[in-house]
């Protein structure tokens, strides 16, 4: 399998690419060679497609996707790319609500439901079910610098997915980017977190979504040129 991989934020609340709507929320499409994968769709369906227009990705090329958890931050915009996308299939966490499975696959799309870690399409995992009240999942993709680890809402802990993700992957940490959820962490915590992903040996990160700023701040200090900042229309690619 081709080795380029290409991280491309779609919708996101952070503003990088001027060009692009803004909106609470994340998704981010991962383009290798033989696969495009959506991470998640964002609050709503016009923010999200209009984004992927100004890109210049078409929704229809779109293979998988990959809801990360229940919050309609992240699974808002699923519906209407089933509308203009009818060969999709969907990951969800094994503990989705009924009624939401079933009308993923009313509009025509395939279900596969996420319980533990598994491979998506070769190279790219799931971490498999998190957390305990709110369940997630996070993306591990391999690439030839290490692996990439995507997140949506990070609820389950990001230190702990990270942990996950290398079980998963079974590989040093390369890049962590998406929702690191520390909004309402303390300083002690933020740097204690900056610490674990150190002692993790992650190389790079890329916070949005809900990290927050205190966060942010905190992991760019630290990481200096490896902190990548992120926002919506941001696109990383890894393998060259
Ligand atoms: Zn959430
Ligand atoms: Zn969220």
């Amino acid at each position: 399998v081709s080795s380029v991989v290409t991280f491309t934020v779609v919708y996101d609340n952070n503003a990088y690419n001027h060009r692009l709507r803004t909106a609470w929320g994340f998704a981010c499409l991962v383009e290798r060679e033989d696969v495009s994968l959506l991470f998640d769709t964002g609050g709503d369906s016009p923010t999200l497609l209009s984004n992927m227009a100004a890109l210049g990705i078409d929704p229809t090329e779109i293979d998988v996707v990959v809801l990360s958890h229940i919050h309609g931050d992240h699974t808002g915009g699923l519906g209407g790319l089933l509308a203009v996308n009818d060969h999709l299939t969907v990951y969800v966490p094994r503990s989705f609500p009924t009624r939401f499975k079933e009308r993923v696959q009313a509009l025509g799309a395939t279900l596969v439901e996420v319980q533990g870690p598994m491979e998506i399409v070769p190279g790219i995992y799931s971490t498999g079910e998190m957390g305990r009240s709110i369940i997630e999942q996070s993306l591990v993709v391999r690439t030839p610098q290490g692996l990439v680890v995507v997140t949506g809402c990070a609820h389950p802990g990001i230190v702990s997915i990270v942990e996950q993700a290398r079980r998963v992957g079974n590989g040093p940490i390369y890049l962590v980017m998406g929702g690191f959820h520390l909004g309402g962490a303390s300083r002690a915590e933020i740097a204690r977190i900056v610490d674990d992903f150190r002692r993790l040996e992650v190389q790079k990160v890329a916070p949005c979504h809900c990290t927050g700023t205190g966060a942010m701040r905190a992991f760019a200090a630290e990481y200096g040129e490896d902190y990548i900042a992120n926002g919506a229309g941001k696109a990383i690619v890894v393998g060259r």
